[in-house]
């Protein structure tokens, strides 16, 4: 998506291995970017009777908000911290976080993902793959379908989506980091 990638040229900070986007993705948020980002995942998934959009907490959620304006489906955000106002069943997965080095535990109350749900995993960056592999899992402890993945950027230069997509997982990014080195960020062609 030329839009995306030339605000990832203009405004992304290389740091290593991750890019950093805060003036307009995660931090700082440009919901006109977020609607364009919104309607292309609509246009690439619209046709796949989906019931719900499934994202983590905390960078997909508006991404994942605004694409379900056009989806007109609900929103569940997978959690990373077991809060005391979730019920005791819940579907439960760990995580191993790529920006924070740690592993968490990720939930979703199984009221809110059932068997008939066709859900489509969203998230803000596609890495190592761990994030979209959790909450993939997520939905087949519910018994539900995932359609696909849609996540913003994906660095290609990392291994997530390639073993995702032998996994058999559709997977959408709007904009493919090929290489980042020196600073220079160049995409999938
Ligand atoms: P994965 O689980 O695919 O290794 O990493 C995806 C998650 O890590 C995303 O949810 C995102 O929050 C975070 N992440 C991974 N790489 C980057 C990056 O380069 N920049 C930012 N801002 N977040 C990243």
């Amino acid at each position: 998506m030329e839009l995306l990638e030339e605000r990832i040229r203009r405004d992304g900070v290389v740091d290593g291995q991750v890019l950093k986007v805060n003036s307009f993705l995660n931090h700082q948020m440009d919901i006109g970017l977020f609607n364009e980002m919104g309607r292309e995942f609509y246009r690439l998934f619209g046709g796949e009777r989906v019931t719900k959009l499934l994202t983590i907490e905390a960078s997909g959620i508006g991404i994942a908000c605004i694409a379900a304006q056009y989806f007109r489906v609900p929103v569940v955000f997978a959690k990373k911290n077991r809060t005391s106002n979730l019920s005791d069943n819940l579907l439960t997965t760990l995580v191993p976080s790529f920006t924070h080095g740690t592993t968490y535990q990720v939930v979703v109350d199984r009221a809110f993902l059932s068997p008939t749900d066709r859900v489509l995993l969203i998230d803000d960056f596609l890495a190592n793959g761990a994030a979209l592999e959790g909450l993939w899992q997520l939905v087949r402890q519910a018994g539900g379908t995932v359609v696909g993945a849609g996540v913003a950027i994906e660095k290609a230069f990392q291994p997530g989506g390639q073993r995702l997509r032998q996994a058999g997982l559709r997977v959408e990014a709007l904009a493919r980091i090929s290489a980042m080195e020196g600073g220079s960020i160049q995409f999938v062609r």
